[in-house]
């Protein structure tokens, strides 16, 4: 057995990010002998039972706890989101087509960059003003539209979609990178929805996709066999060699997600944490909180001291009390407390404690 070192942190990384213990632990196993199979998890092939039962497992997990119908496809594919950025308007969107996007932030105007690769794009709703602390409000797209694309949680800003624009009228396609399988939402209104893996569902390297094939299959420019996603339906995710390792991850991350109780139970807690740290941020005038209450992300809270000096000790401060990534974002600078599904409820107490503690000594 390994043994681990991890209890006296607190890692509140933003992406790759905490895991379960017992992911970790089984992880470790694996990499020494599979399933008592005497071989690595790194070293069988993936057209083996032993790896295409671990592909099954996760995609069937998937379904399951998203509640897919028989139209939604699971795919598990390599490249991260930033891929995805591309591959959707590469398969949704003919060259003089319009496709709809919102602007939230870095994700979403990376997601813009990319579509207008491929064609026309309008923008159905944009925070830029609001220097994206807010979510739009009022969206205004064209019912020609071939889809429209939002970034469900702005992992930078801080910002997260409560209320999914389902009734928009054109195929919804979301990206759900940072808060993939952390509340309820009606995943077949969703046409397409992807996901890299590092966030909520496992370890870099895979990305998850579910799309409903419906969509496919309508533009008229030749897609690179690996790019074309009906090519990875075909072949179950299994066209080219997968990120093996990845989808073992996430296969045991999205298993222990189920044990939990599956993704309403999962949302519960989240709401509890994201109320924790929200609550007692908002009680000490120390720290401020920059993004719209209503549009706070349960998943990335991100706040600052309006003093630099202070900033500088708070940080210092965490570092010694074993909390990790609290620094925010290059581009955003303060602080930034990422709580995924496998974060704990006692991590966002040990931080909120020392707030209170900071601000009780230096407010
Ligand atoms: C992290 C992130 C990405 C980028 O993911 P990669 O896997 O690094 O390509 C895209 N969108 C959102 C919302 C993210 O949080």
């Amino acid at each position: 057995m390994i043994e681990s070192v991890k209890s006296v942190i607190h890692n509140f990384n933003s992406g790759p990010s905490v895991l379960p213990e017992e992911v970790f632990q089984e992880a470790s196993r694996a990499i020494l002998d599979f399933n008592n199979s005497g071989l690595s998890i790194l070293e069988i092939g993936h057209r083996t039972s032993l790896f295409q039962s671990v592909m099954d497992e996760a995609r069937s997990l998937v379904k399951e706890l998203m509640q897919l119908d028989d139209d939604h496809e699971v795919l598990f594919l390599h490249g991260g989101a930033t891929t995805q950025f591309m591959q959707v308007p590469m398969n949704l969107l003919n060259e003089n087509e319009l496709a709809s996007y919102t602007d939230t932030g870095t994700w979403g105007s990376k997601a813009i960059k990319e579509a207008k690769l491929f064609g026309h794009v309008e923008i159905a709703g944009s925070s830029r003003e609001t220097n994206y602390t807010s979510i739009p409000k009022n969206l205004s797209v064209s019912p020609t539209a071939a889809y429209l694309h939002i970034t469900t949680n702005e992992t930078i800003a801080g910002t997260q979609w409560k209320k999914i624009p389902y009734d928009c009228g054109v195929p919804l396609v979301a990206d759900m990178s940072s808060d993939i399988l952390s509340r309820v939402l009606d995943f077949n209104k969703f046409d397409l929805v992807y996901a890299g893996a590092q966030k909520n569902i496992g370890a870099a390297g895979v990305n998850l996709v579910v799309v409903n094939k419906n969509i496919l299959g309508k533009v008229n420019r030749p897609i690179p066999t690996i790019l074309d996603y009906r090519n990875h339906i075909r072949e179950g995710s299994m066209l080219n060699t997968p990120p093996v390792f990845a989808v073992y991850v996430a296969m045991l991350t999205l298993r222990w997600l189920k044990k939990q109780g599956g993704v309403a139970v999962i949302e519960k807690i989240n709401n509890a944490k994201a109320e924790l740290f929200y609550k007692t941020l908002d009680s000490l005038p120390l720290f401020r909180g920059v993004v719209a209450k209503e549009d706070r992300s349960t998943m990335n809270a991100v706040f600052v001291i309006d003093d630099a000096i202070l900033e500088k000790e708070f940080l210092e401060r965490c570092r010694q009390e074993g909390m990790v990534g609290i620094k925010g974002h290059r581009s955003v600078g303060g602080f930034r407390a990422s709580m995924y599904n496998a974060l704990k409820m006692e991590s966002v107490e040990a931080l909120t404690g020392l707030m209170k503690d900071f601000a009780n000594k230096k407010g």
